[in-house]
């Protein structure tokens, strides 16, 4: 018999669960409170609910939770990466960045990926599994549990594609959001995405009011194809207009994410182009100087480079930040803390 995932359950199919077993009704609402709310990290700490249900949920179920394998603190932010193990052995990384509005937690939706962007850490061996939305879940809750401090953002950013594990996804996101659990803001959310279109168009018929990050990394579609092989399945000019489409259906600004590497894509002529392909969007430009990695030679610009990349975005009516590099001293870049780990 297959077991109940019962942490990824929301609170109507974990009210039908309960029915389906001869409980009462009102022990959904007890036990989706210990495990969303008091982030319980075994049913035995769930005082209220009867040992006899207890003990079905040890012998019938899964009960996830997060065992913590490392964390690494940065001297210079607090910033506080940690490696989680998953029960069948697997290990994912998130990170807790503190800021002044307010603790960020970075989380992972896959277990590896299979994009294979050329500068990035996570997808060098592949995918190996989708996460569940508990396993999602139970990273924000170990890290809430670990500080004892509240998370009031969450980015869907650290390892894997998570459009390409859609369905877990959008059950976590509602799970995340909802009043009977962290009841994190939707507003407060970000998904991140590499750009596979027909996932993005479907999303935004969700009309949730989440943020929408795209990583773009290059301004046409022959230098994107070279970083990015998502680009040949999904061209850059059909990926603009699902941004533009989301933008309509769900009146949320996008975030455009764009690393920028020395002599790949850096140049005035870059930010010029970059300019003239998403200056129809309502989109907000992050700047980010590449995290280099060891396995790839991509280096990160000349300090004054990315100021002249952006004056010129400026220049252009484009606004843009340039994001403030957190915890530099901790393999700050995506998927190296696993790799690292892995490769041991
Ligand atoms: N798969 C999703 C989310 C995970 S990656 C996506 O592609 O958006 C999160 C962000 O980190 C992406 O913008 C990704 O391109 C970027 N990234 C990965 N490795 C990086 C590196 N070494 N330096 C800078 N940014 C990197």
């Amino acid at each position: 018999m297959e077991r109940t995932d019962i942490k990824s359950l929301p609170l109507d199919s974990l009210t039908e669960w309960i029915l389906k077993n001869g409980e009462k009704k009102f022990r959904a609402a007890q036990l989706y409170q210990w495990m969303h709310q008091k982030l319980a990290d075994s049913p035995d700490a769930m005082s209220n609910i009867p040992a006899a249900l207890r003990k079905k949920i040890r012998e019938e179920c899964v009960f996830t939770v997060l065992k913590q394998e490392a964390c690494q603190v940065s001297a210079l932010d607090g910033t506080r990466k940690y490696l989680f193990r998953l029960a069948d052995g697997q290990m994912v990384e998130s990170v807790l960045m503190r800021y002044k509005h307010g603790n960020s937690v970075c989380i992972s939706s896959q277990a590896g990926c299979r994009m294979g962007c050329r500068f990035c850490a996570s997808t060098l061996d592949g995918l190996v599994r989708n996460l569940t939305p508990a396993e999602m879940l139970e990273q924000i809750y170990r890290i809430s549990a670990d500080t004892g401090e509240r998370v009031s953002n969450v980015v869907v950013m650290g390892t894997g594609e998570p459009l390409d594990n859609y369905e877990n996804l959008l059950v976590f996101l509602c799970m995340l959001t909802d009043e009977h659990g962290l009841h994190i803001s939707q507003r407060n959310v970000t998904v991140s995405t590499c750009g596979i279109v027909p996932k993005i168009r479907m999303l935004a018929g969700e009309k949730l009011q989440i943020t929408l990050a795209i990583s773009l990394h290059a301004p046409n579609q022959e230098k994107r194809e070279r970083l990015m092989p998502v680009a040949k399945a999904y061209g850059i000019h059909e990926l603009v207009d699902a941004c533009a489409y989301y933008f309509e259906e769900t009146g949320r600004r996008i975030t455009i994410e764009y690393s920028l590497v020395a002599g790949v894509n850096d140049s005035g002529q870059d930010a010029a182009e970059l300019a003239g392909l998403i200056g129809r969007l309502h989109c907000h430009v992050n700047l980010i100087p590449v995290n280099p990695i060891k396995e790839r030679d991509y280096r990160q610009p000349e300090r004054q480079a990315v100021y002249a990349f952006q004056k010129k975005l400026e220049n252009h009516g484009i606004v843009s930040t340039v994001r403030r590099e957190m915890g530099r001293d901790i393999d700050g870049a995506c998927g190296q803390l696993r790799k690292r780990y892995a490769d041991k």
